[in-house]
């Protein structure tokens, strides 16, 4: 863990250098206030900072006041230290937004275990927004394949909707559903069924360009969201996914699977439409694709007319 030491005086940084670095801390070292807010603005900054309450260009209670004004997205733990002893002066310290405060001088041994008990707090914040981020990828992924679940995919629809309406611009979607999927949980079972599916996506994806986005909307439909595409270049696009699906069949401890899609585009003229008037024609032209055969893609009528 990486620890930035602000202190004016060289003897006093360098004994804290030292006794920090053999505890295993990465120490960064800064001889000034300014010095000491310009390594906190940097990406990846210590998260526990020791400051020296009396430094030139900016002292440790105008650092703390700065950085506690600041959204950040990382606690940054703050222990004061100082030679002044008085509780109003201690009570001034803690009021800028110091966790701690210890007064010079001082223990070697007591600044190391408020040292880790900053530490305890740096790492329980760590722990609460790694639970964080995995509920906000539960929120938003499909279990299963791990593609966008259908409220996530359909946000992104709204947003380039919005953005293509604001922009005078067109957005594409495709919508892909596998074919006879039943036939393949009848046949070879449910875990199959699953194996299929996530292959499927798997397949899809590879074939997606970057700023296309794919979820997952129920069963075995997924939907594709293309910003700026016109109704001919998603057409392409879809049979270069329909080409990669249907490429070759599923290898699984099940059996080999074969596996098709059928695929229905639909793409707004650039005037303001309703998400679901361009699902409805993407839809429609989905079911003309199973109704023609399967394993192909149609286009569905322009939307926005
Ligand atoms: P079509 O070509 O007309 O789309 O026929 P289909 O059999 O694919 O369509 P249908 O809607 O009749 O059946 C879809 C099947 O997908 C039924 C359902 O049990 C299965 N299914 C939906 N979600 C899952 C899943 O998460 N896992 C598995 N294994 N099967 C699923
Ligand atoms: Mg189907
Ligand atoms: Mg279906």
């Amino acid at each position: 863990m990486k620890i930035l030491i602000a202190d004016d005086a060289p003897i006093s940084r360098r004994l804290l250098e030292v006794t920090l670095t053999h505890e295993g801390y990465q120490v960064v070292l800064a001889s000034d206030g300014a010095e000491a807010l310009h390594i906190l603005d940097q990406e990846d900054s210590p998260r526990l900072v020791i400051l020296d309450w009396m430094m030139p260009k900016a002292n440790g209670p105008e650092i703390c006041r700065t950085i506690r004004k600041q959204t950040r997205k990382h606690y940054v733990y703050f222990i004061l230290l100082s030679a002044k002893g008085e509780q109003s002066e201690v009570n001034e310290g803690l009021g800028a937004g110091a966790d701690d405060y210890i007064i010079k001088p001082f223990d070697l041994s007591e600044l190391k275990a408020r040292v880790r008990s900053g530490q305890r707090i740096i790492e329980l914040e760590e722990q609460l927004l790694s639970a964080r981020e995995l509920l906000q990828l539960q929120a938003t992924h499909d279990s299963l394949t791990g593609l966008l679940n259908r409220a996530a995919i359909l946000e992104i629809l709204q947003k380039e909707l919005a953005r293509a309406s604001r922009e005078g611009t067109a957005v594409s979607i495709i919508v892909a559903d596998l074919d006879h999927f039943k036939n393949v949980n009848d046949i070879y079972g449910h875990q199959a069924g699953d194996a299929v599916l996530v292959e499927a996506a798997q397949r899809m994806q590879a074939s997606l360009r970057k700023y296309d986005a794919i979820g997952r909307c129920g069963g075995e439909e997924f939907l594709i969201v293309s910003p700026e595409c016109s109704a001919g270049g998603v057409a392409e696009q879809a049979e270069r996914l329909r080409q990669s699906v249907s490429a070759g069949p599923v290898q699984c401890v099940h059996g080999t699977i074969p596996v098709t899609v059928s695929f229905g585009v639909a793409t707004t003229t650039g005037k303001l439409v309703q998400a679901d008037q361009l699902l409805r024609s993407a839809d429609e032209a989905l079911y003309m694709a199973k109704k023609k055969g399967r394993n192909r893609v149609e286009v569905g009528s322009l939307v926005g007319q």
